[in-house]
């Protein structure tokens, strides 16, 4: 018995978009095709997606999600995986942000912790890697092949410790993600500014310091043979820098750009102001579209959202002292809407694109392709229907419980109308019917090396 069948959709392929219906079985894709030999009649529920489109649930590889020890109360990994769902993400892979996954131990706590908290299927990040002799081999059999550390404060690594981390997770299968700017650069280039406005943000972390910091790991990762996952890049120049390494490197380099990077500029914070504070900076509107450029073009390997969730009332401290709220945005549930509206819709990148950019990629990238992000047989039933249909994006609309998004006020074309996690029904226009604990860890392999 087919437990559901969406039928009739416009399904994403490399090819781009297919007409086709698809059919779920305990969890998982039993057929999917133009014609299928199931029936509605067949089937406990069916879903008439006529029109709409219909992607994998995306994998956001770089979300913050849960610290006790940081985030206010309600600010945790159940109200943000039910703000990733409502999105259409239906696998996050967690970093840490203050308190440090450095060791097996931490890593089962917070795993457990956050299998109470999950709407959605996760997988954990070690780190924020500071010191030399970290128990790679055992965060591996803990499940976590990727270990993130910093050139820049508030958790910079020394550039030897950097080297060893890489030495030591290269041999055993890891990758290493590193935050990439230069603190020498920041540090001169705050102490150089005087005041208290947002528009002063954008100056103090100079387009340069990413630049130096993206070379220096690039070759640290060739000299240790250690693959290598540059996060949240902020320019097209900053790309194409990265992107020498992909190149010339016999161990494998990702690179990863965030919808806040390509949807503003330096010029937009003086109107929305502390809502864009954002490390690394955003920069000039020529390098917004030198970095929409390489991302069609495949110099970007993937888009991940840096998620880090704040309140309103936080963040709007800003306005008078920039230089006191935390940096980030949330962004996880905007995701995808973001890059089908502004990306696909006005044409600066394909369907095909889109699916390599947020699931295929991501879950290649993760270890946990190709049960997520994709759509075939024995694939997970992750399923995104997307319609369109113009709304005005606005904090009111979405599940996020923050109460603001740097979107607030763009009309989008586009809106995730019904996810399916696991092979069920999980939110409907932004409405989450999925639960805490529905979401299970994904212990994850040695890291899929490059394509
Ligand atoms: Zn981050």
């Amino acid at each position: 018995m087919t437990d559901c069948l969406v039928e009739n959709a416009r399904i994403v392929t490399d090819a781009g978009l297919r007409h086709g219906s698809i059919a779920i079985e305990d969890g998982t894709i039993a057929a999917i095709g133009p014609e299928l030999s199931v029936s509605g009649a067949d089937a406990d529920r069916v879903l008439r997606a006529d029109g709409m489109v219909a992607l994998p649930g995306a994998v956001d590889v770089h979300t913050h999600m849960h610290d006790p020890s940081l985030f206010p109360d309600d600010i945790d990994f159940a109200s943000q995986t039910e703000s990733a769902v409502a999105g259409g993400v239906t696998t996050v892979i967690e970093l840490p942000t203050q308190t440090p996954v450095t060791t097996p131990a931490a890593v089962r706590e917070k795993r457990d912790e956050c299998a109470k908290l999950a709407h959605i299927d996760f997988g954990l990040v070690a780190g924020n890697v500071q010191e030399t002799g970290t128990d790679v081999a055992g965060l591996l059999e803990a499940g976590v092949p990727d270990f993130k550390t910093f050139t820049a404060e508030p958790y910079r690594a020394d550039d030897g410790v950097i080297v060893d981390l890489m030495r030591d997770v290269g041999a055993a299968g890891g990758s290493v993600r590193v935050h990439c700017e230069s603190q020498a650069i920041l540090d001169r280039a705050r102490a150089r500014l005087e005041g208290t406005d947002p528009t002063l943000y954008p100056e103090s972390r100079p387009l340069e310091a990413e630049l130096e910091a993206i070379s220096r790991v690039g070759w640290f990762a060739e000299y240790a043979d250690c693959p290598l996952h540059v996060v949240h890049i902020s320019s097209g120049s900053a790309a194409t820098v990265a992107d020498r390494f992909t190149s010339r490197a016999n161990v494998p380099v990702t690179l990863e750009t965030c919808p806040q990077y390509l949807a503003f500029s330096a010029d937009d914070v003086e109107a929305r102001g502390p809502f864009l504070k954002v490390n690394p900076s955003l920069k000039s509107a020529e390098e917004v579209e030198r970095l929409w450029q390489a991302l069609r073009d495949g110099t970007i390997d993937l888009v991940a959202t840096d998620h880090f969730p704040t309140h309103r009332a936080d963040r709007v401290r800003g306005w008078e002292d920039i230089w006191e709220p935390y940096a980030g945005v949330p962004g996880v549930e905007t995701m995808l809407e973001f890059l089908v509206s502004e990306g696909v819709h006005e044409g600066r990148i394909s369907w095909a694109r889109l699916l390599e950019l947020v699931c295929a990629r991501p879950a290649r990238e993760s270890g946990v392709y190709p049960r997520k992000g994709s759509l075939a047989v024995g694939t997970d039933a992750d399923i995104v229907l997307l319609r369109n249909d113009p709304w005005n994006v606005s904090a009111d609309e979405l599940t996020f419980n923050g109460g603001w998004t740097p979107f607030e006020g763009r009309t989008w074309s586009w809106r995730v109308d019904t996810v399916i996690a696991d092979g069920a029904v999980a939110a409907r226009d932004h409405d989450v019917s999925a639960e805490p604990g529905d979401g299970s860890f994904l212990a994850r392999g040695p890291c899929a090396t490059g394509e």
